[in-house]
Formats: structure tokens, sequence, C-alpha cells
């Protein structure tokens, strides 16, 4: 199921694991959160094994939305309602600091252009406006916005990226930087100091867990905390005229397109008109979702074939708050982004490290605290 972000990608190549091996720190699953934690590990001198059970960036990571968010999954002025102000603002700042660090580690695949929350009727454009506000209370960049895409809020610190090709350059980062890689290598147990794979044991001093919507499959501890969830997207050949100069997400996140560089549309959400069927691990494209996609396009006057359709999993939690949870000794485990992990998967990859290699990290106590 190739994606929009496969045209002209070149994926790295590495092969499974075949023996024992030891390292400092195994990361499981190399995904934009993985991936971040062994370049971070890298740079703070310890030797690092990572290990995918497909191909690395092979499921959200490298076939999501590209939307860079600022602020957890709930809106910053649900944040507020739901952890306080003090917690919702930090964690929010917290994004913000991070979206500089991924740009400064990958910024050829990064455009901070911006992005509108679009209201889809009366009640969101409310919502909208309370968004604004708790924006603007807590000193955050936020703009009333009304034009061709409809009325709601500009954010504009927000932006999009390659998720893929910016997985690309991690990983590459991560192989010129001594790190052990090995694709097609599922992680079968994982317990203090020990993963074990098909092929091979891997002892280290610390273990992440990065898989996100796997979670609950290699950590059937967090089964109560979090659950499965496939999103689907499709895209357009190019369009040739420019319509979204900036990407746009409305219906409180469950829908959101972007028009690439070259013109092509890319298009996802439908999760709730799917319904209970999506909330599953199986990655497969459904007609529900997909005719749902197919409308809002032509909706939105779209006249370009599709080009691509594609599907990918992800977690999410009750509370909409992700998991970041030390969950053995010496085995972290963060996922469960609830949709948007690009930049707080990121962010808790690095603070992992950081914890590991320092005793302390003030990002991991801001995020571990509030589940
Ligand atoms: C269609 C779609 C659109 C999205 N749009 C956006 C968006 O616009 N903005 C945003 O912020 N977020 C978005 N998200 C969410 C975001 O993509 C994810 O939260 C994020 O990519 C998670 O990255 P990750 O590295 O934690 O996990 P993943 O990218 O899922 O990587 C986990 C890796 O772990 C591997 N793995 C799984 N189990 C094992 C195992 N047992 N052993 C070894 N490896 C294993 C997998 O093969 C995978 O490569 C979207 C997600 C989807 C699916």
């Amino acid at each position: 199921m190739k994606t929009v972000w496969d045209i002209g990608a070149q994926r790295p190549n590495f092969v499974p694991l075949q023996e024992d091996r030891t390292a400092d720190l195994c990361v499981i699953g190399l995904g934009g959160s993985g991936l971040t934690a062994v370049n971070e590990a890298l740079a703070r001198g310890l030797s690092v094994i990572g290990i995918d059970a497909g191909e690395i960036a092979g499921e959200a990571a490298g076939r999501n939305g590209g939307f860079l968010l600022a602020g957890i999954a709930d809106f910053h002025h649900d944040a507020v309602a739901h952890l306080g102000r003090d917690k919702a603002r930090a964690l929010y700042q917290r994004t913000l600091d991070e979206m500089l660090l991924m740009e400064r580690a990958t910024p050829a695949s990064i455009r901070r252009i911006g992005g509108l929350r679009i209201a889809f009727d009366d009640d969101e454009l409310l919502d909208c406006q309370k968004h604004f506000d708790a924006l603007i209370l807590d000193g955050f960049p936020v703009e009333m916005y009304d034009g061709p895409e409809g009325r709601g809020i500009l954010i504009p610190t927000d932006g999009v990226f390659h998720p893929l090709n910016r997985a690309i350059s991690l990983v590459e980062h991560a192989a010129a930087g001594g790190a052990e890689l090995y694709a097609q290598t599922r992680a079968l147990t994982v317990e203090s100091n020990v993963v074990r794979t098909p092929h091979g044991r891997i002892e280290a001093k610390s273990i992440l867990v990065a898989i996100d919507g796997n979670l609950s499959v290699l950590l059937p501890q967090l089964k109560d905390d979090v659950y499965p969830v496939r999103l689907q997207m499709l895209s357009t050949a190019p369009e040739t005229t420019k319509r979204f100069p900036l990407p746009v997400y409305t219906r409180s996140a469950y829908d959101y397109w972007q028009q690439l560089p070259d013109g092509r549309i890319s298009i996802g959400g439908g999760r709730d008109v799917g319904g209970v069927e999506e909330n599953t691990n199986e990655v497969r494209i459904t007609s529900t979702v997909q005719n749902f996609l197919d409308e809002r396009i032509k909706g939105l006057g779209i006249t370009a074939p599709v080009e691509h359709r594609w599907a990918a999993t992800v977690s999410y939690t009750k509370s909409g708050l992700p998991i970041a949870r030390e969950v053995a000794a010496d085995v972290y485990a963060i996922g469960a982004y609830c949709g948007t992990g690009n930049v707080v998967g990121a962010l808790l990859g690095r603070a992992v490290v950081e914890k590991i290699s320092t005793g302390k990290s003030d990002v991991w106590s801001d995020f571990s605290e509030v589940i």
C-alpha cells in the first residue's frame, strides 16, 4: 500500500538481527519517535541498537498526514480544562520547542508555514473562539481566520513536513553515527534489560518501546489504557491550481488535508464515519472511509484523480493524553498520541534518552505525571 510520500523516496535497507547483541539502549520501533531517540542517544555518547518489525518508518511515521501541530491531541482550551493552565501551557511550549529541534535536524523536510483549523459548523466556530482565547491568554501565536477555506483560526507556528523523507534523514544520520539498526526484527518479549527477537537476544541497560499503534500488543499491561485505531488517507494527482496554501483540519480534527508543493492533495479523516471497525491495528483500507474521503474531496471541488489510498495504525487513550511510562525497571513506553504524534513522539523519544543519560528530564516528568 504505497502512499503519496513514497513517490521518489529512497528507503534504505537494513538486514534482520541474526545474533545476540548488547548496547546501552535498545529502541524498539523505528518511526519518528524511536529514530529521534536513537539520534539523541548517539549525541549523548550511548551505544544504540534499534529494531523494527517491518521496514523502517513503514508504519504511521512514514504514512501520516504530515501535519506538525503544537500541543497534545486535545485543543489547548480542552487541555487547560483537563490538566490546568500551568501544565497545559508547559506541554504546549514543550512541543513548540521540539518543533525547532525537528527543523534543525531535518530542515529540508519541514515547512513551518502555519496551519488552519476551520470550523465545520457554528458549534465548531464557537469552539475555535475558545481555542483562540486560550492560546492568546497563554501568549501563544494565533489569529482569527476568515478566508476561502472558511472561518476558524490560523496557528502560525504549525506547519507541514514530509514524514518519510524526514524519517529517512534520521535513519541515515543514525547509521552514520554508529547505531546498529535492524529491519524485519520484531520484539517478541521485553523485560528489564532484555529484548527477545526471533533470531537474537538484545541485552541493554535501558529499553525504549516506541511502537505507537502496537503498544498494547507488545505490552499487554497497557491494554486497559490504550487501544489501536486505524487512520486512512488518500492523495490525488497534482491539481494545477494552488487551492490550499495552508494545511487545514476541521470537524474537530477528524478530517485534515493539505496541498503538497507539487499540487497533489492529500486528505485523511472519516475515522468516526468508519465507527468501531476502525478501532483495530489491522492495516487495510475500507470502502466506508475511502468513500467518505472521495466525497470530501469532491465537496472541496477537487477534480484530480485519486492516485494513492492507504492506512496505518496509531493508539489512542481514553484520557486523550499520551503514554509516557516506565513499565518495568529501565523499560520505557511512549506512544498513544491519539493521532497527533509527529511532534509529541519526537519530544518524548528525546526525553526518555535525557532521563536515562542524566537521571532527570523535565519533559519526561511533565508528561509522565499527567497520566
Ligand atoms: C493516516 C495517519 C495520519 C496521521 N496524521 C498525523 C498528522 O498529520 N500529524 C501528527 O502529528 N500525527 C499524525 N498521525 C499520527 C502519527 O503519525 C503517529 O502518532 C506517529 O507517527 C507515531 O510515530 P512512532 O514513531 O511513535 O510510531 P510508528 O510510526 O507507528 O512506528 C512504530 C514502529 O514500530 C514498529 N513495531 C511495531 N511493533 C513492533 C515490535 N513488536 N517490534 C519491533 N518493532 C515494532 C512498526 O513496524 C513501526 O515501524 C497520523 C497517523 C496516521 C496513521
